[in-house]
């Protein structure tokens, strides 16, 4: 028997939940593309990602999904047999090199763990053996999505800095951005890139760059310009060629609103409540895990996540669980990819996510483990809702967790 109907929640790492707002957004009728409301409306889209990003350089926006804010990325600041190193920590630091290795970069991959974090020190290490700083570029992500770790910016750029290498330091923050601090400015950034469809709340299809001095005076001499991504095309003043071509204007509509509500929200706010959601989803692993089958694929607690959780399945059958919860309980839960793939799940809790979600997801997790007798701690659910109670609320005094005046009113108000 089936409890499935109803609405389906969405736990995968992108695309993930549209706000009824964003899709709101997209329903009216086109506009006139060169002047006007649109050209208003990317100037303050392009001023809202700078603060999104964390930066006061140059941001761009593409009709493209992330692999092709990737080659954005690349094909503006690289020439052909330019030396890359990449940073891999999962899948998609490895991904956006091999993009880099088709459009002609030479590229080399220092390897990581799939169940921790980048280690500056080795970084470090491997930077200061370039000794004729052949290498033109570092990239990295800070949130993998298949592994789930998160990677210290900060730190890489401090061992970079240590080994006083030139090279430009890029950073793809799809699954971060607005989902967790980033400092584009601050932590020394080059070049950063993100997509529509992940923290940001909006439909597949927009993807964003932000490119420092440092980065434009690379660009200048870069042979792997084309014409669709190039920098300089879309500077100039003319509103087309900031899309070089019509602007994906529904989309538009809809980043619109949703940067509006993560303004509104606030950064901090936002980047707290990923932190919660994330908390609770480990705390309820964790009480799992006693089982001795499941278990967090991210070792050590501070490097996992605020965005997606990959659940590692240890003699049991991980995709028995995700049908479970699917087709019994109307839960889609991310598949597992790369090293992790067969032997893992994936929760999501980025967006446009709240915590009867994430408990919901939680639930329909604990239920499958008991209905297909997956060894398992009792409790996951009852820990990830203690860990909310303790972890969200109101400051201040107890007065102010009250229901407002109004919303009594409108409570007890005659029918
Ligand atoms: C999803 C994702 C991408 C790729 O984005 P697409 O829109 O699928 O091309 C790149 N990097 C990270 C970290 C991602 O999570």
């Amino acid at each position: 028997m089936s409890v499935a109907n109803g609405r389906t929640l969405l736990a995968i790492p992108g695309p993930t939940n549209v706000p009824d707002r964003v899709l709101q957004a997209m329903m009216r009728p086109a506009e006139e593309i060169y002047s006007g409301p649109m050209v208003a409306l990317t100037d303050s889209l392009l001023a809202d990602l700078k603060t999104i990003f964390g930066t006061k350089a140059r941001t761009y926006i593409y009709a493209a999904n992330g692999h092709g804010g990737w080659e954005a990325a690349i094909s503006n600041v690289l020439s052909r047999g330019d030396k890359v190193l990449v940073l891999a920590s999962g899948r998609f630091a490895i991904g956006w090199g091999q993009m880099a290795a088709f459009m002609g970069a030479d590229v080399e991959v220092m390897e990581g763990s799939w169940r921790a974090s980048i280690d500056p020190a080795k970084v470090e290490e491997w930077l200061r053996r370039d000794t004729t700083h052949s290498i033109k570029a570092i990239l990295m992500v800070q949130i993998d999505t298949a592994s789930g770790v998160v990677n210290d910016v900060k730190a890489v750029r401090r061992a970079i800095d240590a080994a006083g290498h030139p090279a430009l330091f890029m950073v793809d923050g799809v699954a971060s951005l607005a989902c967790m601090p980033f400092a584009m400015d601050e932590w020394g950034i080059d070049v950063a890139m993100s997509a529509s469809q992940k923290g940001l709340m909006t439909p597949p299809g927009l993807a964003f760059v932000a490119a420092n001095d440092k980065a434009h005076k690379a660009h200048e001499t870069a042979n792997m310009k084309t014409l669709y991504w190039d920098w300089t095309a879309r500077q100039g003043k003319e509103h087309y060629m900031k899309y070089c071509g019509t602007p994906p204007e529904h989309l538009l509509f809809a980043l619109r609103a949703a940067l509006d509500m993560i303004m509104e929200e606030g950064l901090p706010a936002v980047w707290k409540r990923h932190a919660l959601l994330a908390e609770a989803t480990h705390a309820a692993i964790g009480k799992w895990a006693e089982g001795q089958v499941i278990a967090c694929n991210i070792l050590e607690p501070s490097q996992r996540s605020a965005s997606v959780t990959p659940v590692l399945v240890q003699g049991a059958d991980a995709e028995a669980i995700a049908t479970y919860t699917q087709r019994i309980c109307g839960v889609t839960l991310g598949s597992a990819i790369g090293e992790l793939s067969g032997r893992a799940f994936r929760i999501a809790h980025m967006g446009h996510t709240n915590a009867p979600m994430v408990l919901g997801t939680l639930s329909a997790v604990e239920m499958a483990l008991q209905a297909l007798n997956i060894p398992h701690g009792s409790g996951g659910v009852a820990a990830a809702v203690a860990s909310l109670a303790k972890g969200a609320g109101l400051p201040g005094k107890p007065a102010d967790h009250q229901v407002p005046e109004n919303d009594l009113a409108l409570a007890t108000a005659p029918a």
